[in-house]
Parts: structure tokens; sequence; C-alpha cells
């Protein structure tokens, strides 16, 4: 099964964040509305189970 440090969108923290720890990361993931493009951040853990907008590296 795949899982988020496989994914694309999964941002390791750096040793340097202040909420540094093992696995921890951030999923960036683009969203379009009406108006413009952005991107919405999540915590996650590397080995979290893909969600259905996994996009392999
Ligand atoms: S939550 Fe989904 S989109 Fe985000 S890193 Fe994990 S698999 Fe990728």
């Amino acid at each position: 099964m795949a899982v988020c440090k496989e994914c694309k969108n999964f941002k390791p923290l750096k040793q340097s964040d202040l909420d540094y720890a093992e696995g921890k990361g951030d999923c960036f993931l683009p969203q379009q509305d009406e108006k413009c493009k952005y991107w919405t951040l999540r915590p996650v853990k590397e080995d979290m189970p893909a969600c259905d907008r996994f996009e392999k590296k």
C-alpha cells in the first residue's frame, strides 16, 4: 500500500523547524477555485496510508 512519503505532495519537516519530529511532514495540495489557484497545507506523517490525491514521486 502506498504511503505519504512516496507522494510528490509530501514535504518532510527540516530539523530546524520548531515542530520537527522524525517522520513528520506537510502535505501541500494544489487547489483551484473560480478565481485563482492556491495551495493547502496539512500536517501528515510519512507512513500514513495514501489518500485519493496521491501522486507518485
Ligand atoms: S495526504 Fe494524500 S496528497 Fe498528501 S502527501 Fe499523503 S498521499 Fe499525498
